[in-house]
């Protein structure tokens, strides 16, 4: 593969991308639809393309980093694909990545679709740790990893083109959930003048630290389909707390919105018989049970 990429979409990461193709040394053509935007990465070195179709007839490596899908085919509609390698790292759905992908197949391009694992200034720092989920084509990939290995990591999650996408959105609601708890936390004491939030916040991070470990627990559970085995916090225990999380949210004046959705599955698998258990069931009453 040559060292050389196509770059549609300079928005903070699309930017954050080209610089670091040009500190990389390769050669990058870019377009914004915004065109101004593309200044001050000529100035470094890349070459700005008059349109997206020129963009893309420049590289067979082309990268689209757009707001979403329908700007991705807002962009390349009229843009001959034709022989091309189209990575999208434009964060949309599984479903639309598998139609993007056949779109392009259509189009005579082979694609991979990517799901970006970064905020913009952890890229072109491997030391941070950032990388991008591919999924599509294995041998686009093949052909063109080193060149996508240069803004943050990569991790190639198979054919199905939908699959980058899905573990990206996988990881981000883990990263939801765990923002509601600390949403709720903060809201419980951050009233009260004897407690410093210097002290408090420490201990938070160092108690959500302290319960990763159940990341592991849960899926170590539904491979061997034992709910029961090793639980030392067992669902008939902590429905019994859930009056004590209510209540003191309502004794400090704080709304138990974020936490009873949780809760009430809790209850509904409890009251399915399966107090012993510890919260891996969840997971099936979302994906069986209904109201999923
Ligand atoms: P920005 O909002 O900074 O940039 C959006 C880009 O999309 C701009 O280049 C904008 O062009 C372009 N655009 C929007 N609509 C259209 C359209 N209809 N036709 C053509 N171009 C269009 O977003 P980011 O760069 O931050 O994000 C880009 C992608 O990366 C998103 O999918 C985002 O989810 C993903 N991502 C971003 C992260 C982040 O922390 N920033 C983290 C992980 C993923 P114009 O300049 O003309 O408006």
């Amino acid at each position: 593969a040559s060292r050389s990429v196509s770059l549609l979409g300079l928005g903070a990461m699309g930017t954050a991308f080209a610089r670091a193709w040009l500190a990389a040394g390769y050669s990058v053509t870019v377009w914004n639809r915004t065109a101004d935007r593309a200044d001050a990465l000529v100035a470094e070195g890349a070459t700005a393309a008059a349109s997206a179709a020129e963009a893309v007839a420049a590289n067979a490596l082309v990268v689209t980093c757009l707001l979403d899908d329908a700007s991705v085919g807002a962009a390349l509609e009229g843009a001959d694909l034709t022989g091309k390698d189209l990575v999208d790292v434009t964060t949309g759905t599984p479903a639309q990545a598998r139609a993007r992908g056949e779109w392009a197949a259509a189009r005579g391009a082979r694609f991979l679709s990517g799901g970006i694992m970064a905020v913009p200034p952890m890229v072109g720092v491997p030391e941070a740790g950032g990388y991008v989920f591919y999924s599509g084509s294995p041998e686009l990939f093949e052909t063109h990893r080193a060149a996508l290995a240069v803004p943050v990591g990569t991790r190639y999650v198979g054919a199905n083109a939908g699959h980058a996408a899905l573990q990206d959105v996988a990881l981000l609601s883990g990263m939801y959930g765990m923002l509601a708890g600390i949403t709720h936390a903060f809201a419980l004491v951050r009233g009260e003048a004897e407690i410093s939030l210097k002290e408090f916040t420490p201990l938070l991070t160092g108690w959500l630290m302290s319960m990763s470990p159940t990341v592991e627990q849960v899926a170590a559970q539904l491979d061997s389909g034992d709910y029961t085995s090793d639980v030392v916090s067992n669902l008939a225990m902590q429905v019994a707390g859930v009056k004590t999380f209510v209540g003191t949210a309502r004794e400090q004046g704080v709304s138990p919105e974020l936490l009873t959705p949780y809760f009430d599955l809790m209850k509904r698998r409890l009251e399915g018989g399966q107090g012993a258990e510890g919260v891996t069931g969840l997971v099936e009453l979302l994906t069986r049970d209904g109201n999923g």
